[in-house]
Formats: C-alpha cells, sequence, structure tokens
C-alpha cells in the first residue's frame, strides 16, 4: 500500500476559509489588510507567480496592490517607493518579487521593508526572530511546510528531521521550525557526503534542493513523511519536484506520508503570505 497523500490544496482551501473571516473581521472594524507587491522587470515565471498572489488576496478579502516597473528602475527609486509604501496605513504587507534585476541589491530592498510589513519574513530582523523563538513574520513556504507536517498528526517531538537545502529563504527557516518543534534536525546541502545516508535515518524528510530525483526509493524507509518543495520540470516539460513521486509514495508504506509537485507546497505558500498580511494587519494600530 502507498503512502497518504498530504493534499496541500485542500489544506490551503481550509486555512483561507479562516483568511477570509478574519480580513473580513478586520475589515468591518475598518482595517481592511492590504498588501503591496511590488515587481521589477519582465521574468515571465515572476510575472505568474506575482498575479497569483494577488489573486488569491482577491479571494480572500485582502486588499492588494500591484507595482509593476520597468526592468531599468533604479535601486534608489524602488527603495522610495518602499519607503511610502511603509508610511500607508492601509498597506500592512510589501513584497518585493525575487529576483530583482541585477543593478539592484536585494539585500538594500529587504532591509528597506519596515519590519512590521515584512510578510515574506526575509530581513534579517524576521530571520533573528525565528532564529530566537520570538514572535514574528515567518518566511511563508517552510511555514506552509510545517502546516503540512501538523496536518499529518505525527508528532514532531524527538523525531529525526532531514532537511535538504540550506537557503535563507527554505532550508534555514525550514530547519529552525523544525528545532523549534522540539525534532532533531540535520540540515544537507550540495557539499553533504552521503545524502542517503542522512535521508535513511529522518522520520521526516523536507526536500527543498531544486533538482529533481534528490530523493529515491532507495533512500527513504517506511513510515517517513516526504515534504516535496522543489519546482523542476522533467524532460516532457511537467512540473514536478525533488522527490521521485510515484516510487518514493510506494516505498513509504501506508504508514508514511508524501506531498504531491503540483498540489503540495506551491499552494501552501501563497496561503501563509495571506496569513502573515493578516497578522501584520492584526497587529497595526
Ligand atoms: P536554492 O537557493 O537554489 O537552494 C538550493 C539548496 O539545495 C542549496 O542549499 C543547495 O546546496 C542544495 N542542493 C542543491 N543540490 C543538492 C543536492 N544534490 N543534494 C543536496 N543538496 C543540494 O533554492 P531555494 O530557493 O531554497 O528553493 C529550493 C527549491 O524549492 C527550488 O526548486 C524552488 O523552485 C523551490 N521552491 C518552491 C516554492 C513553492 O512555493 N513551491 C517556494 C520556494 C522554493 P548549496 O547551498 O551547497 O548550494
Amino acid at each position: 500500500m502507498p503512502a497518504q497523500i498530504i493534499d496541500g490544496k485542500a489544506l490551503a482551501q481550509q486555512i483561507r476559509a479562516e483568511v477570509s473571516v478574519r480580513a473580513g473581521a478586520l475589515a468591518a472594524a475598518g482595517r481592511r489588510p492590504g498588501l503591496a507587491v511590488i515587481l521589477v522587470g519582465d521574468d515571465p515565471a515572476s510575472a505568474v507567480y506575482v498575479r497569483n498572489k494577488v489573486k488569491a488576496c482577491a479571494d480572500h478579502g485582502i486588499h492588494s496592490v500591484l507595482e509593476k516597473y520597468d526592468a531599468a528602475l533604479g535601486e534608489a527609486a524602488l527603495l522610495e517607493r518602499i519607503a511610502a509604501l511603509n508610511a500607508d496605513p492601509s498597506i500592512h504587507g510589501i513584497l518585493v518579487q525575487m529576483p530583482v534585476p541585477r543593478h539592484i541589491d536585494p539585500h538594500r530592498v529587504i532591509e528597506a521593508i519596515d519590519a512590521r510589513k515584512d510578510v515574506d519574513g526575509f530581513s534579517v530582523r524576521s530571520a533573528g526572530e525565528l532564529m530566537s523563538g520570538l514572535p514574528g513574520l515567518r518566511p511563508a513556504t517552510p511555514w506552509g511546510c510545517m502546516k503540512m507536517i501538523e496536518s499529518t498528526g505525527v508528532p514532531l517531538r524527538g523525531r529525526h528531521a532531514v532537511v535538504i537545502g540550506r537557503s535563507n529563504t527554505v532550508g534555514k527557516p525550514m530547519a529552525l521550525l523544525l528545532l523549534q518543534a522540539d525534532a532533531t534536525v540535520t540540515v544537507c546541502h550540495s557539499r553533504t557526503a552521503d545524502l542517503k545516508r542522512h535521508v535513511q535515518s529522518a522520520d521526516i524528510v523536507v526536500a527543498a534542493a531544486g533538482r529533481r530525483r534528490t530523493v529515491t526509493a532507495d533512500m527513504v524507509r517506511p513510515g517517513t513523511i516526504v515534504i516535496d518543495v522543489g519546482t523542476n520540470h522533467d524532460e516532457a516539460g511537467k512540473l514536478c519536484g525533488d522527490v521521485d513521486f510515484a516510487a518514493v509514495r510506494e516505498a513509504l508504506g501506508p504508514a508514511g506520508w508524501i506531498s504531491p509537485v503540483p498540489g503540495g507546497v506551491g499552494p501552501m505558500t501563497i496561503t501563509m503570505l495571506l496569513v502573515n498580511t493578516l497578522q501584520a494587519a492584526e497587529a497595526a494600530r
């Protein structure tokens, strides 16, 4: 029997229904939550991400503003726009879609966003809050993964979690969130010797390498929870994750859990962005 599916789409719908209710309550109190999304340049993938975020806001009672700029926009002009949005009381979250063009320093851009409006959770302050276990805005993707793991009902305390990837936006915050939930965490990366040995000893695997077939059936043991963050394309151009889904699902057996791509982490990422915007709006006075 194959592993059970962690349905990111269904879980996202459930959380989004709560978002709509909370957004409605804020709007009724005259504090409709607002998100500003800034897109610089014409990267087609970024344009799709931004469109999906704006649509999700509209669908769940969050006011959104989309600001699109030519790739030639200067860094100073972008920082000026961010300063204006920082001061705008109708905007509770600000998101600059990454990557920005090369002549713009992404760190300077992220740090220019008011920490209370940093709904991506990428700023040094937000990272520090997560690291220190303080309340704050958590990066949407790893936070969504945590919700997916929690949805299995399997307690994390004392379990061994293996995170594949150490980026600032996914791997590292993921490891910190798992640590906070009392898991014992191993972080693997491209220089890890013998990835298979680590994955084989895991109760939970979060794959965020951005490389197809990073996790194959021979690497997992029955009963493991596998969350696939990767977004790649197969030979036919079809979207796929980092995990060899069908074979790994079989190898995990009925006590295991696995998230698909598409329909797994993707819908949860946007959902947690909505939750962050709501949280920022609720905290604003
Ligand atoms: P990233 O910045 O490229 O980081 C990838 C990480 O994986 C790096 O730490 C890298 O190690 C590690 N890695 C690469 N190849 C590996 C291998 N063979 N074995 C072990 N580790 C390996 O990517 P990211 O931004 O974290 O994103 C990771 C993936 O998740 C991408 O496919 C991205 O598209 C996807 N993603 C999806 C969502 C979503 O909403 N669905 C959101 C965010 C990201 P080094 O540090 O040594 O280079």
